[in-house]
């Protein structure tokens, strides 16, 4: 139980300084002024705003940042791939930097699509599920599953190129899941299963039947990727004649529990499809930009009524895990895709989305997502006297258009202050860092056999000129 006194809050297009109680993890009582209940907080030139959904990543990746060159997905797959970590430690610090990244940068909740050790796919799971419960953030994790190897993700063309079977069956994948979700799907304690596919790309009927079956029988949330390249739409009519989205529609995936992540090469009738169902479109521009996947058409969906949310995506492919950062990209990047500028997205529509919109898309709207009372307290605090937020204008504005440096003061989830002063309050940040420079190394010019493998054949069937 506590108080945040004199705190600034956003009400409408206004800010009004209030009082707020924090009871049993929610918000009890929102007013001017409030008498103290339990321990007091000074929120003087201080701003509270609900938590953002960091609404796709891959923890794991972190140990990758910074080190594939500029390539198109396909490509940069088969290096992650060569490189990927395969000790569960790696997996439980990586899942700590990036929910620490995560709530310094107003995040309170993580969507982690988890890549999975082979062989240890429990114990990553396991791995990630401790680090999150550690440091105190929300998590809903999707084991990322596939049943088809990665090289099935690349079109043919008139190749006649034949796949290698994926290591496991659809079935283990299946089993593999129900397993997680026995031992670790623990919703009110902040650790939620997904059902998360890797993508149509890389999954066959029967796994995405299996996962909504599952889904639907244990109350989960559904994610994927979905048409992030060009390459997949054509893969997607190469196999199925259809595009992506009409094949999730046909196997009922999409839903208003269904996240899709990316969403860049989405046709009309693709678009209507999300709308009819409430899907959630999760919008990762700087990993787009970073792989030259396109720009998603996002104004095209929010004046579709598509509810949108943004995420960091994995920080192999961004390379970093900020939140703020991809929500001010993720909404001006927009400006130079229409010229009728009442369409972008304003500062204050861009917080909406981050926070109720990524609440929205987890199942989560009526009890996350904005400073109300009865909702959890999933909240942040942000520093007003930092100097990338001076001089005084609209605070929003200078969170969103500004560069805000070390600006979050505060993070509370389900009223635990899991940050305080801008420090974890739950782990030892010097000992994190540490350990993430003692077990890497410096790492340059790579290009591994598993890209120069598919490099020539994925080419071709782009119709790039070959290469020397
Ligand atoms: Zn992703």
């Amino acid at each position: 139980m506590f108080t945040i006194q004199n705190v600034l809050i956003p009400v409408g297009q206004e800010y009004q300084a209030v009082s707020v109680h924090i009871v049993e993890g929610r918000i009890a009582a929102i007013a001017p002024t409030l008498d103290i209940l339990g321990t007091a907080i000074d929120g003087r030139n201080k701003l509270l705003l609900p938590g953002f959904v960091n609404a796709h990543t891959h923890s794991s990746e972190m140990w990758q940042r910074g080190m594939i060159p500029p390539y198109p997905l396909e490509l940069w797959l088969a290096e992650l791939y060569d490189s990927t970590p395969l000790d569960p430690e790696q997996i439980y610090l990586s899942a700590l930097g990036t929910a620490v990244e995560t709530l310094l940068t107003g995040g309170t909740t993580v969507v982690d699509h988890l890549v999975l050790i082979p062989g240890r796919e429990l114990e990553t799971v396991a791995a990630a599920v401790q680090a999150y419960k550690e440091v105190g953030i929300r998590a809903f994790v999707g084991p990322l599953i596939q049943d088809e190897s990665l090289e099935s993700g690349i079109p043919c063309g008139d190749t006649g190129r034949k796949h290698q079977p994926y290591l496991r069956s659809t079935e283990a994948m299946l089993e593999l899941l129900r397993e997680a979700i026995s031992q670790f799907h623990r919703p009110t304690e902040g650790i939620s299963i997904m059902a998360a596919p890797t993508g149509t790309q890389l999954c066959s009927d029967a796994l995405f039947e299996g996962c909504v079956e599952l889904s639907d029988r244990h109350d989960l949330c559904r994610h994927a990727h979905l048409l992030e390249t060009k390459a997949q739409k054509l893969l997607a009519y190469e196999q199925y004649g259809c595009s992506a989205v009409e094949r999730l529609k046909r196997l009922e995936f999409l839903s208003p529990q269904t996240s899709l992540a990316h969403c860049v090469w989405l046709d009309e009738h693709d678009i209507d499809l999300l709308g009819d169902t409430h899907s959630t479109v999760v919008h990762n521009p700087l990993s787009n930009l970073r792989l030259g996947s396109g720009i998603a058409p996002i104004l095209k969906y929010r004046q579709a009524g598509i509810n949108v949310a943004f995420g960091c995506d994995g920080a192999a492919s961004n390379d970093s895990q900020d939140v703020l950062e991809a929500i001010k990209i993720g909404t001006i990047l927009h400006n130079v895709t229409d010229l009728d500028y009442t369409n972008w997205i304003t500062p204050h529509q861009a917080i909406e989305l981050a926070s109720l919109g990524g609440a929205t898309g987890l199942g989560m709207a009526s009890e996350l997502g904005s400073i109300e009372v009865g909702k959890q307290a999933d909240l942040v605090l942000y520093d007003l006297m930092n100097l990338s937020l001076l001089p005084r204008t609209d605070p929003i504005g200078l969170l969103v258009l500004g560069r805000p440096t070390q600006v979050v003061d505060s993070v509370w989830v389900k009223g635990d202050r899991v940050i305080a002063e801008g420090k974890p309050t739950r782990i030892n940040l010097d000992e994190l860092r540490s350990q993430l420079f003692n077990r890497s190394q410096w790492s340059v010019n790579r290009k591994s056999n598993a890209v120069q493998q598919v490099e020539d054949h994925y080419r071709a069937v782009m119709q790039l000129p070959a290469s020397e």
